[in-house]
Formats: C-alpha cells, sequence, structure tokens
C-alpha cells in the first residue's frame, strides 16, 4: 500500500506539534480523515505535497482574495527582501499603508499595525476599556475573535448570566467582564446594558458573521447598534478580520453604511503575511502609547516585508473595484447553482451569500444565529466535505466556517466546482 506524503508528515508532526498543527481547524477533526499537506499554491489551485491539484474555496481562510501567489505581490515581497528582513524601526512603508487603510475604511482616522487579528481586536478591547474607564464588553455567541482570553468565553446557563471560561486556562475572574449576547436581537442588547447600566466599554462584533458559518445582519440591525452604543456611551468595534477589503474596499461598514467608533482588521491586509491592525476614531486611537496612557507594542509589528505584501494588495484592491463586481458575480453563480441542484436532488439545505463568502448549511431552517446554525447536520457535512476534496475542492474543514472565493475562479472553474457538487450531493444521499 502507498503512504501519501500528507499522511507520513501528519504522523510524524504529531510527535512534535501539538496535535501536528498549528492551529486546531486544520487538523480536519470536525470532518474526519488526515489533513493534507500543502506544498505550494498558485491562482484558483493548491497542491499537496503528493502533487494533487485542488481547486481553492477557503483561500488560505480570506487572504487570498487575488488568488494565490499573485506576481504584484510575490513582486513585492522579493524587491523588499533585497533591502533586509527586519528593523524595529519606523519605515516609509508602515506610513503609506497606514494612509491608504484609512482612505479605504470609513470609521479608520488612525490606525495601528499588529501582527494577527488576535492581537488587534485584544487590544481594541484593551483600548475601549481605557477610554471608556469601564471593564465589561459585550460580545456575540459564535462570533470569533481570535484567541485572546476575554474572547474564550461561552455562553452562561440562562439569557442574563455573565460569561463562562471557553477553554480551560481562562479565568473565572476574566469570563466575568465579558458579556455573551445571541446576533441579530436587538432586545437581548438592550436587557443586557441595563442589567449592567454604566459598566460596558464596549461591543465587539462580526458584522457579518463568517465563524459559525455565514450569517447576514437583518435589516436595521447593525444601525441599532450603532443607535444603542452612541445613547450609552459604549464603543462599537466591527471585528472586520475576515470582511475587511472582502464585501467591499472598505469592508461590511462600507457595505452597510454604518460606522463603528473602532475596526480591527486582519487576513487581506497582509497579502498572505501575518498581519492584523486596529484603528477608529482619532480620540479614541490617540489613547494608545505613546502618545495616550493604553500600552500596547509590537517587536515585529509593521514588519518591512509583511507591509510590503499588504501593500501590494491593498493598491490593487483600492484601484481595481471591478474586483467586487466579479466576485459578486461568481458568489451568485455559485450560490444558485448549489441551490437548484440541491433542489432537484432533495437534500435539505440552507445557503447564506453575501459577494464572496457563502456557507451551505445541511439544515432547512433560516440560519440566522449560533442556534439556528447548531440545527445543521454536521456529519452529512463532513460526507460531503470529503466527498469534494476527492473530486478536487478544497473547502473548509468545518460546517460552521465562510467559504472565501478569489478572482481566480474562472466561468470553467466554477463548472467544474458545481459539478463536484451534484455528484459529491449524489454520492452522500446515498
Ligand atoms: C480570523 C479571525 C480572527 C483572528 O485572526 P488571527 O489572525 O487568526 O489571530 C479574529 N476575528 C475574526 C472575525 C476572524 O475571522
Amino acid at each position: 500500500m502507498i503512504i501519501s506524503e500528507s499522511k507520513r508528515l501528519f504522523e510524524k508532526a504529531q510527535n512534535f506539534i501539538p496535535g501536528g498543527v498549528n492551529s486546531p481547524v486544520r487538523a480536519f477533526r470536525a470532518v474526519g480523515g488526515d489533513p493534507l499537506f500543502i506544498k505550494k499554491a498558485d491562482g484558483a489551485f493548491i497542491y499537496d505535497e503528493d502533487d494533487n491539484a485542488y481547486i481553492e474555496l477557503i483561500n488560505s481562510w480570506g487572504p487570498m482574495i487575488l488568488g494565490h501567489n499573485h506576481p504584484l505581490i510575490r513582486e513585492a515581497v522579493i524587491k523588499a527582501m533585497e533591502n533586509g528582513t527586519s528593523f524595529g524601526a519606523p519605515t516609509a512603508r508602515e506610513v503609506e499603508i497606514a494612509e491608504l487603510i484609512v482612505s479605504m475604511v470609513p470609521s479608520v482616522e488612525k490606525v495601528r499595525m499588529v501582527n494577527s487579528g488576535t492581537e488587534a481586536t485584544m487590544s481594541a478591547i484593551r483600548v475601549a476599556r481605557g477610554y471608556t474607564g469601564r471593564d465589561k464588553f459585550i460580545k456575540m455567541e459564535g462570533h470569533y475573535h481570535g484567541h485572546g482570553d476575554s474572547f474564550l468565553i461561552a455562553a452562561g446557563s440562562g439569557a442574563m448570566t455573565m460569561g463562562n471560561p471557553d477553554s480551560p486556562g481562562v479565568t473565572k475572574g476574566t469570563a466575568k467582564d465579558t458579556l455573551l449576547a445571541p446576533y441579530n436581537n436587538l432586545e437581548a442588547i438592550e436587557k443586557l446594558i441595563s442589567a449592567n447600566k454604566g459598566e460596558i466599554a464596549a461591543l465587539i462584533l462580526e458584522p457579518v458573521p463568517g465563524n459559525m458559518g455565514l450569517c447576514l445582519p437583518m435589516p436595521g440591525y447593525l444601525q441599532g447598534l450603532r443607535d444603542i452604543c452612541t445613547r450609552e456611551g459604549i464603543i462599537l468595534i466591527f471585528d472586520e478580520v475576515m470582511t475587511g477589503f472582502r464585501l467591499a474596499k472598505g469592508g461590511a461598514q462600507e457595505l452597510f453604511g454604518v460606522t463603528p467608533d473602532m475596526t480591527t482588521l486582519g487576513k487581506i491586509i497582509g497579502g498572505g503575511m501575518p498581519v492584523g491592525a486596529y484603528g477608529g476614531k482619532k480620540e479614541i486611537m490617540d489613547f494608545v502609547s505613546p502618545v495616550g496612557p493604553v500600552y500596547q507594542g509590537g517587536t515585529l509589528s509593521g514588519n518591512p516585508i509583511a507591509m510590503a505584501a499588504g501593500l501590494g494588495m491593498l493598491h490593487y484592491l483600492n484601484d481595481h473595484p471591478e474586483v467586487y463586481t466579479r466576485l459578486n458575480e461568481i458568489g451568485m453563480q455559485l450560490s444558485s447553482g448549489f441551490a437548484s441542484i440541491n433542489q432537484k436532488l432533495g437534500v435539505d439545505y440552507t445557503i447564506n451569500q453575501l459577494g464572496s463568502m457563502y456557507s451551505l448549511f445541511f439544515t432547512s431552517g433560516n440560519v440566522t444565529d449560533f442556534d439556528s446554525a447548531k440545527m445543521s447536520d454536521t456529519a452529512l457535512f463532513g460526507k460531503y466535505f470529503q466527498a469534494m476534496l476527492r473530486r478536487g475542492v478544497y473547502l473548509g474543514p468545518s460546517q460552521f466556517e465562510s467559504l472565501f472565493l478569489s478572482i481566480a475562479l474562472t466561468d470553467e472553474i466554477i463548472e467544474r466546482i458545481l459539478n463536484a457538487h451534484e455528484e459529491s450531493i449524489k454520492e452522500i444521499l446515498g
């Protein structure tokens, strides 16, 4: 029997890396089977260590919106490398990218670069607390903001209780300052606020959540949050690590016309390099050290190579609005194609799609929040994932992920995806 190179590497990796991976979802635990080890990627395809090619629908969890190995970004990185990899001192590129982000993202008047989405959200919450002098904040059930302690919180029992640690190592002391609310429910927010009057520093959410599968905000919901936060002096933070530069060049806030006080960014902003950022109103951002009292720093923040990649990406998106038109087309072609195949074959499903993000849930009910997302048949999703993989289509390895499309998907590739989908649904229905 031939052992695949991915399997051999995974077995070896488990001796030296916890679970063999550097981020848990990569281990394929939610869908079964062993993860693929990736050798290279180009355009719409990634290639595993056994040289099998797969069509990419997850794209490094979002960053590769232009497809993999885009020549512009590759060349920007190679050119930057010729002058050294890190200085730990200010550079011209940091000024250029900050100015560009401010021009693209409506809420951002000043911005601080960090090295991941996790760092961005952790820092934004600290600044909001420092600025308001309040300790508590609200997050939404099923929304993901990275692995900072105060975000790894599960809902307590009963609608009004405070959060519980959702991971060993997170203390009850930390958990008590995180309040959980269901998404798309303004009434629940009002209740939480009146039970914690004057104590809430911030409300953070994914305006269009993609981490419980993709859900869309109900009409008026984001504006409703904006109005409540303004009334209560609560800092409204949009976590646009996924949606920033993806749903529009200015993210979900541009698309829905609702401007938060602060925004966190990641993924696309680094063009595939480890980059995050947080920004917002000048008077809030001027609370950050060295000009303000809230400490936040980073040895490699604003790294010259990472900034070169990010600048290549953001300039391209800023100068090519047609990217978003094309991404919308691709998203619609795929979701309408999936829908008609699913109806024909009689599988229970719901598709949520917005621009270049979509999730196919195996449930017939509307998916609007964490509770409704959890109604999905995750075992069936696991079979679907494996069936698609065998047909050369690489999806996110969990029902509760959004897919991320790139402009490298041609009409011919879309046709191949739809064919793989039809065969896979037939197979899993047996
Ligand atoms: C991915 C993600 C994060 C975490 O970013 P990392 O770079 O993985 O730390 C935070 N928030 C949202 C909405 C994300 O999708």
